[in-house]
């Protein structure tokens, strides 16, 4: 099969689309003829390597995967040859203290699939292996592209604003980067929990897009001042939520937007990881600070629910064949896509 694979971290030209032998399923594994494949920032992560995380090598990027079952292991009862499906990327020992108790985040084995498993899987290509635990249903309202944009965006969303910050109809919540692949999903829930997002982007067409989505406020964070912006359209109260992924660029503007009592949840850093934080704010305002990573496959299952019956939508900014790859992954980089890009595999 063709896939985009490289064997040592770098630049873009670290990225191969070449020929490898087709994977072969263990007992409990599903083997999908992978439709359509999404990128996420962690597949940017992996190719350029990430202190403290291990990337095995040879590598396939790619935890967002929407296909057909063509393969099964010996030991897969409950999913079926030519199930159409797309992937939940967390994998984990499912039999441990914490896996048992659905917090397989905290399982010594917990990995997320495309990033840090390997050698050689992940959904860049055009067959993919999975544990059979972690496949769902393909939505039947979405098309193979859509259904690949979605799962870990959605679940990542969901589990910081719905399970983490517990949010609640009336709240202001200050959504970051707002056009991008984890904002417009955090623009929609907000919306559907009666929720008021504050959309935070770097250009006006974001921020239509966010706009279009459900935000009722829109931050240019080019030209407005978030801060004081915050205050006007909460008459001074602040956000009860602000949901954080930019990392250092956008913390300390986050602690300040925040109200007395309110939270911050935050899954990334894409500005960078050493932020600075005024304690005193803490204790003095009562805060709460929450970090979150990924979802379990319940998270996603509850939330794909919202997605059959359309009230939470796919955002695909662009479809591309799969050997574009690394231009893909160079929009990213620059920072000019809104929504999702997905691969497709030669057909
Ligand atoms: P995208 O690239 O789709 O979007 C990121 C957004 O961040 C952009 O739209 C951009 O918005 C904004 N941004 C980038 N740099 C800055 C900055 N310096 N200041 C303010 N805003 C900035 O990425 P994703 O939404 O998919 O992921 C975001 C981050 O979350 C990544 O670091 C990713 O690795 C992490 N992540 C973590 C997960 C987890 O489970 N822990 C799961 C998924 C993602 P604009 O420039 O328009 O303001």
């Amino acid at each position: 099969m063709k896939a985009i694979v490289f064997e040592r971290n770098g630049g873009l030209e670290v990225l191969q689309y070449r020929e490898i032998e087709d994977p072969k399923p263990g007992p409990n594994e599903v083997v999908l003829k992978v439709k359509a494949s999404a990128c996420n920032f962690n597949d940017v992560w992996a190719r350029r390597g990430l202190p403290g995380v291990k990337i095995i090598m040879p590598h396939i990027s790619g935890s967002d995967a929407a296909g057909v079952v063509v393969d099964r292991g010996s030991e897969v009862h409950d999913v079926s040859i030519g199930d159409e499906v797309v992937v939940h990327c967390g994998i984990a020992c499912r039999h441990c203290y914490y896996c048992t108790r659905g917090e397989e985040f905290f399982c010594h084995d917990f990995k997320i699939w495309g990033f840090q498993t390997g050698p050689l899987d992940g959904a860049h290509a055009e067959y993919c292996k999975v544990p059979a635990v972690n496949v769902l249903a393909k939505p039947h309202n979405l098309t193979w592209e859509q259904a690949a944009s979605m799962p870990l965006v959605l679940v990542t969303v969901w589990r910081m604003l719905v399970s983490r910050a517990k949010i609640q109809a009336g709240d202001f919540v200050l959504v970051w980067g707002a056009g991008g692949g984890l904002g417009v999903m955090a623009v929609q829930i907000a919306k559907l929990f009666n929720a008021r997002a504050i959309a935070v982007a770097s250009s006006d067409e974001k921020l239509d897009l966010a706009r279009k989505l459900g935000a009722e406020f829109l931050l240019n964070r080019k030209r407005d001042d978030i801060f004081q912006e915050v205050r006007r359209v909460t008459d001074g109260k602040r956000a009860d939520i602000v949901f954080e992924h930019t990392g250092a660029d956008t913390w300390p503007v986050s602690m300040q937007c925040l109200k007395w009592g309110g939270t911050i949840v935050t899954c990334g850093a894409t500005s960078g990881f050493d932020a600075h934080m005024d304690i005193r704010l803490l204790w003095n305002k009562q805060q709460n600070y929450l970090g979150s990573h990924l979802g379990n496959k319940g998270e996603l299952i509850e939330a794909m629910r919202f997605v059959e019956q359309g009230h939470i939508k796919p955002v695909v900014d662009r479809v591309m064949p799969l050997r574009e790859l690394a231009q893909a992954q160079e929009l990213m980089e620059n920072n000019i896509v809104a929504g999702k890009i997905v691969m497709l595999p030669a057909k």
